[in-house]
């Protein structure tokens, strides 16, 4: 058994006095994988990181029992996790008036926010206002990785070349060649576990050992095999045999405390970032790491127009401070980078640091999600139980619209995610009539034998959604908050219906009795894909950066996360993150070098 090493120390006092190679704002997948790559280089790193260094295995606690929990996993009196219902009748900031002392996003609900309450931001803090949106973040070390689902899958020139195949949008100033040796080292890096299925448009990775699929995945991956599609295991940013030259993680056991509860795997077999890239990347003695620090400016020299480092708040103290780089790269998350870069205000840069061409902030994009359907499993109703959810993950569902075909309703496409057996709660008790005996003979019978699934479906880049700057509006330390603009349309409302209907036929198609549909798209912002606000094009009069994620204008400003795609694919985005910060960093360390930057 591998024991996970303790994290190296870190300390508040950085010293702010000497000018860093680089800087980095944000320490999630994107900010994570700059680190990583720099310090690699040699590069001397400073990181701010606006959230704590949370003790994260006492905050997951992977191992405890629903019964162990004072409260199920529920939070303490006075915190609340917003619902569909108030996403969906108000409109931002959700938290304004709430009696609550506390009012995190969605996610908190998900079977457990005593384990995510002091990882998801506190909405009361972090207003936002304009169109509704459900906007999820995490404001601690190592961001959204600390308890993202996992599903690690690669795009392809479906997505990179989009343009060029329906004739929708821009293409990427990338294909599938340029970015493949980097999705590589991401998965040997990092570990994935999966199957190989030799799709062009989902191309494979170099997977660890895969999880095992259910009786129900299998019957049903057997009939769509005779439909030409794919059902494949959950592609998971998890290392299933390990990795050598990682100490702080361990590889999985299978447990899946990962999938019961709003994500975070204790022993890190699960990818985040701290114990993946950012603790050895301390170890190489380059990388100097400070929390609490709120980036709010990237500074401009006056006389070169470039980027001379960064201003931040201490979110603890409030004071205000600077540290001064060469190099500046922005790696806040889609939203906070875009809303960074309109913050970063200068004579040299009047609309935003990199925004001449008035691009940043638009072309917001993500995933719709919401539409699935629920089977139920004959052969499996009264067998005994077995351990289906001892994994990171169940099954992925490849798209498989709008590839050969041309769908009327509309472009691009979606996957499905899904899975199928026992969980740790029979979730079938809820609508299972009767009491007594009978009914928990009837819930036990049938615990096992559902299987669902639910789409993740391309929602178009499009320049009039987008976020600008709230000009009234402030957040808990005084910094405009953002202001959104955005709102599915008609190829989105088409691609959720057909998700209903794709899927009740796949069902049907092998024979699972499909006993729920759901048809209702969810709220804006629910798939927690955000993508797109400061795209990369070749021209810098449509886009904020060029193919190395550097910006047009400012020739030592980086944006290394997803706010820089130009589409949103219907693949999951973060394995795509890391594959573009690992090329684009390799890239500047190359020019920092050449002494071109
Ligand atoms: C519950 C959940 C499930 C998910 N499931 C999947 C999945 O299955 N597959 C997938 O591919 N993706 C998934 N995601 C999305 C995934 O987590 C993100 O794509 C990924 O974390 C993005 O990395 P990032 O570095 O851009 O942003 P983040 O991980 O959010 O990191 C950004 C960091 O920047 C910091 N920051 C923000 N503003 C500032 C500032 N002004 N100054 C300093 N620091 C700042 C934040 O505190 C944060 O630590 C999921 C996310 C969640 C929450
Ligand atoms: S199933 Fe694996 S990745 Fe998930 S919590 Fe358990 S050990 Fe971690």
């Amino acid at each position: 058994m591998t024991l996970v090493k303790t994290p190296p120390p870190l300390s508040q006092d950085v010293d702010l006095s000497k000018t860093y190679d680089a800087v980095i704002v944000g320490s999630g997948a994107a900010g994570g994988m700059a680190a990583h790559v720099l310090t690699e280089q040699g590069m001397d790193v400073l990181l701010l990181e606006a959230g704590k260094k949370l003790p994260i295995e006492q905050e997951l606690r992977s191992m405890q029992w629903p019964y162990d929990h004072p409260r199920r996993g529920d939070a303490p009196p006075g915190y609340h996790s917003l619902s569909f219902n108030e996403y969906t009748i108000r409109t931002p900031p959700y938290a304004k008036g709430s009696t609550f002392k506390h009012v995190m996003s969605y996610v908190g609900g998900w079977g457990g926010s005593d384990y995510v309450k002091n990882i998801l931001v506190d909405e009361k803090d972090h207003p936002y206002t304009g169109t509704k949106y459900a906007w999820v973040r995490a404001r601690a070390l190592g961001g959204k990785t600390n308890i993202w689902g996992r599903l690690a899958l690669r795009l392809s020139d479906y997505d990179f070349k989009g343009k060029t195949h329906d004739g929708y949008g821009d293409d990427w100033p990338i294909s599938y060649a340029d970015i493949e040796p980097y999705y590589d080292r991401v998965d040997r890096y990092l570990g994935i576990s999966g199957v190989k299925e030799n799709l062009p448009h989902l191309p494979d990775s170099l997977f660890q050992r895969p999880n095992k699929l259910s009786f129900g995945e299998v019957k049903l991956r057997e009939s769509l095999k005779k439909m030409g599609r794919v059902l494949t295991p959950y592609r998971a940013g998890v290392t299933t045999d390990g990795l050598k030259h990682n100490k702080y993680r361990s590889k999985c056991y299978g447990r899946g405390a990962c999938d019961r509860r709003p994500g975070g795997c204790d022993i890190h077999a699960a990818f985040d970032s701290p114990t993946g890239l950012i603790y050895p990347a301390m170890d190489t003695g380059h990388l100097t790491i400070r929390t609490n620090s709120i980036a709010h400016e990237v500074l401009v020299d006056p006389n070169s127009g470039k980027a001379r480092g960064v201003a931040f708040v201490d979110s603890g103290t409030r004071k205000s401070y600077e540290a001064k780089a060469k190099v500046v790269i922005v790696g806040a998350s889609t939203l906070e980078s875009a809303r960074l870069l309109l913050l970063s205000r200068s004579p040299q840069h009047p609309n935003g640091i990199g925004n001449s061409s008035g691009h940043v902030g638009h072309n917001f994009c993500e995933h719709v999600m919401g539409p699935g359907v629920t089977g139920l499993v004959k052969d499996l109703v009264g067998k005994p139980p077995t351990l289906d959810d001892g994994r990171p993950g169940g099954f992925y569902i490849p798209r498989f619209r709008n590839l050969k075909d041309r769908q009327p309703g509309f472009v691009r496409g979606y996957g499905f995610e899904g899975s199928g057996g026992f969980s740790i709660f029979p979730g079938n008790a809820f609508g299972t009539p009767g009491f007594g005996a009978q009914f928990k003979k009837d819930v036990r019978d049938h615990a096992g034998a559902f299987i669902g699934m639910g789409g993740f479906g391309e929602v178009l880049s499009r320049y009039e959604n987008y976020v600008d700057l709230d000009p009234d509006a402030k957040d808990a330390w005084g910094i405009p908050t953002l202001r959104f603009h955005y709102q599915f349309g008609d190829n989105e409302k088409k691609m959720c219906e057909d998700m209903v209907v794709a899927g009740r036929e796949m069902l049907e198609a092998a024979g699972i009795e499909v006993v729920g549909t759901d048809e209702k798209m969810l709220t804006e912002g629910w798939s927690i894909h955000e993508l797109g606000t400061a795209r990369m094009g070749s021209d810098p009069k449509t886009s904020v950066l060029n193919q190395f994620q550097q910006s047009h204008d400012v020739k030592n400003l980086f944006v290394v996360d997803g706010s820089s795609h130009v589409s949103a694919s219907c693949q999951n985005p973060t394995w795509t993150i890391m594959a573009l910060a690992w090329r684009s960093c390799e890239y500047l360390a190359g020019e920092f070098k050449k002494g071109n930057l």
